[in-house]
């Protein structure tokens, strides 16, 4: 079965064909980081970190490029309200994205591309669309796109202009020839942060950065874009302009690719609703195991509803595929060669890849390759129930590990064997603890001399006694 995605432009489910052979350049739009990472990033960026892990999977050599909005109105309005620096703002949010990202496991960004580092492309880019009329240069030194002159524009979307939420006022820039037009280059405004172009003193649009770095790593044309569904329009059909107008090569982009929203309780989440959930915050209720579960728990395009009661039943859920997986581990270890299991459990693991691969292969639909996974936990079940042998349970283990190199769920053998180990540790501290104070120096001895004897000492801290690995 070949590898189907749902490509926004075309409306339809189209077969993954990349235009270098098994070689597929990937880009994703990355954060703007001027505020706290929220459970909407998670779900966008842990969807496309399974894209990419599933293509790799499937052979194909991934080379995944993220930008970062390092210059954006959003962040220049922060640093005036705080009297900050926009650079110490830009780094502290960036961190904290990336502590996120690393948490959730999600790695298989190959380059996080600053969009400040890419001043030369993105003037090249403003000279040549002006150069091919269209663009025009604004009385302040901006310069602007002219929509009406790209005949694709709201393609892909299927909007042309920009729809404006009722009773919200909209003000009307004199500097724009149409309503749709889009600033390539913001002239500086007094205090702002700018850089040096052929127009004036200034800073790039949001829309341009993006093509200047894909443009520069892949070439006029790559295979595949994602990002939010929010993203389409205007910021994704002002791509698609920019870079046909600028290079003369169509399609910019082969397979567009859209997230749904994340929602909480049927509203979207907001600062001002007091629904705000950000990564931090809900790595507080749940593991990051647990998070990114709960998220793939959808397909990518459907929307996902974000309760505690949700969130509870997906943890439920991955407790029962953790508890399959430990007890087919401890099996491993401890079983005969073959038992009555064997032939049961052999074929659910072959037909829980199957399933699992099927449905990965349907625009990577994670709803589907979990239900396959669970199949399998159910088996499994039986299987050891009814006792299982060591090569059957290997089998069972190295499907849950296939399934886990694409959706990154359980928690790593080592990292659990740490967990249980520093757990045992703070106890043993706990009970020598004890035995000083009912003044027991025997016993409280004896377990620092075997513990040391371990290679683990014991120091005093202003928190009472740690332990740690000489
Ligand atoms: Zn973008």
């Amino acid at each position: 079965m070949p590898l189907r995605v749902y490509n926004t432009l075309t409306r339809r489910k189209e077969e993954f064909v990349p235009l270098r052979g098994r070689r597929v350049s990937m880009f994703v739009c990355g954060i703007t980081p001027h505020d706290t990472t929220h459970v909407g990033h998670a779900k966008t960026y842990v969807a496309f970190d399974v894209v990419a892990r599933y293509l790799r999977y499937r052979g194909y050599a991934v080379f995944y490029v993220q930008n970062v909005t390092d210059i954006e109105d959003r962040i220049i309005e922060k640093m005036q309200t705080l009297g900050r620096d926009w650079t110490s703002l830009v780094e502290e949010y960036w961190a904290e994205y990336l502590e996120g990202m690393t948490a959730l496991r999600c790695d298989s960004v190959n380059l996080y591309a600053k969009a400040t580092d890419y001043m030369d492309e993105i003037v090249r880019q403003i000279q040549g669309l002006l150069d091919r009329g269209y663009a025009y240069v604004a009385e302040d030194g901006s310069v602007y796109y002219d929509t009406t002159k790209y005949a694709g524009w709201g393609n892909l979307s299927g909007q042309k202009v920009e729809e404006h939420r009722p009773g919200a006022r909209v003000a009307i820039d004199e500097r724009k020839r149409n309503p749709a037009d889009f600033a390539l280059w913001k002239a500086q405004k007094p205090g702002e942060p700018a850089w040096d172009g052929p127009w004036g003193k200034g800073r790039p649009g949001w829309h341009i950065e993006d093509t200047a770095i894909t443009i520069h790593h892949f070439g006029a044309q790559y295979d595949l874009h994602g990002g939010g569904r929010e993203l389409a329009f205007p910021h994704h059909e002002a791509e698609i302009a920019q870079a046909e107008a600028y290079t003369g090569v169509a399609p910019f982009v082969r397979y567009w690719m859209h997230g749904g929203m994340l929602i909480v309780k049927g509203e979207e989440m907001h600062k001002s609703l007091g629904n705000y959930w950000s990564v931090a915050d809900a790595l507080k209720v749940v593991s990051p195991e647990e998070l990114r579960f709960f998220l793939l728990n959808a397909q990518y395009r459907s929307p996902i509803d974000f309760t505690r009661e949700a969130l509870d039943e997906a943890r439920a859920a991955h407790r029962r595929i953790r508890d399959a997986v430990e007890n087919l581990r401890a099996a491993e270890a401890t079983a005969k060669d073959a038992g009555p299991g064997d032939a049961a459990l052999r074929a659910a693991a072959a037909k829980a890849r199957e399933g699992f691969e099927a449905s990965m292969d349907d625009d990577f639909n994670t709803r589907e390759a979990v239900a396959a996974v669970y199949e399998l936990v159910g088996a499994s079940n039986k299987a050891l129930e009814s006792g299982a042998g060591r090569t059957a349970v290997h089998e069972a283990l190295e499907a849950f590990r296939a399934f886990d190199q694409v959706l990154a769920i359980l928690p790593g053998a080592a990292a659990d064997a740490d967990r249980v180990l520093s757990g045992v540790l703070d106890f043993i501290v706990e009970l020598r603890e004890e035995a000083r104070k009912r003044k027991d120096f025997a016993a409280s001895d004896g377990i620092r001399t075997r513990l040391a004897d371990l290679g683990i000492v014991l120091e005093d801290t202003r928190d009472g006694v740690r332990w740690k690995r000489r």
